[in-house]
């Protein structure tokens, strides 16, 4: 069943959403060359407790940490470690938070330094497609508008794969809620949107391949051929005109501008 929201529980999850993203913001400051993954998980989960909220990933399924980090070839659920981020990483953050009882889920790829220009190209395309498939999150569409619009723009247009084994979901009291979002569909097919629905919509784009295998850790996804993944979230409400994008990556973007690591990709 699909929950509907009211404008008061959207407002709970916009300042989720928010907290989310400014804890991306925050991480802008520590992501450079010779920083352990691990240390930015506790950063993040300082931060996350210090504005009276939980980190929603610590503890979901057993999960171990705040943030899932993804390096590289991996493509999400990747787990914070003593591994020293480098020059020519790109860096995928997903991070969930629970506030109010209200969760909100926002993921980042941040490029270390200077990339290759395949692989910025890779970000660059994997961002818009997010953007293009929330410009069809409106009234009366339904998720495969969503879906096909991600799909067609970095398969047919782009000819990256897309990941069919993970996908987008709504978002509420729960972490993962109904209805299904996939990077992947028909147009015309899936639930129809409606006012009051609240979904994360999550484009996992690979340079190579689709096909992606998890490593013995249970939780690390890579992709099959080892070419690098990114992997950009929003949590959005439906509307009649345009979403109401509830996570901030604006936020994300004025850290950026400080960093002497971190590009600008767009
Ligand atoms: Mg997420
Ligand atoms: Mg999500």
């Amino acid at each position: 069943m699909i929950h509907y929201k009211t404008p008061e529980e959207i407002e709970k999850i916009r300042k989720s959403s928010l907290l989310v993203s400014q804890t991306h913001a925050l991480l802008v400051e520590y992501i450079k060359p010779g920083v352990k993954t691990s240390k930015l998980d506790e950063i993040a989960e300082e931060f996350i407790r210090d504005n009276h909220a939980e980190p929603a990933f610590k503890g979901y399924r057993g999960f171990p940490a705040t943030l899932c980090i993804s390096m590289n070839e991996q493509v999400v659920h990747g787990i914070p470690s003593d591994r020293e981020v480098k020059e020519g990483d790109i860096l995928s953050i997903d991070c969930g938070v629970c506030k109010d009882e209200y969760y909100g889920d926002s993921a980042f790829t941040f490029p270390i330094g200077d990339i290759p220009a395949e692989v910025r190209k890779l970000l660059r395309v994997t961002f818009n497609s997010l953007y293009l498939g929330i410009e069809k999150a409106v009234v009366g569409n339904r998720i495969g508008d969503v879906s096909f619009a991600i799909q067609k723009y970095c398969e047919m247009d782009n000819h990256y794969g897309v990941v069919r084994d993970l996908i987008g979901h709504g978002v509420g009291k729960h972490l993962h809620e109904e209805p299904d979002v996939p990077n992947y569909g028909k147009r015309g097919k899936g639930p129809m949107m409606q006012e009051g629905l609240v979904i994360a919509i999550e484009p996992m784009i690979n340079l190579g391949t689709s096909d992606v295998r998890h490593l013995s850790d249970k939780w690390t996804v890579i992709t099959k051929d080892g070419k690098p993944s990114a992997h950009f979230e929003h949590t959005i409400a439906v509307k009649r005109q345009k979403a109401d994008i509830l996570s901030d990556h604006n936020l994300i973007f004025e850290a950026i501008k400080k960093s002497d690591y971190i590009k600008d990709f767009r």
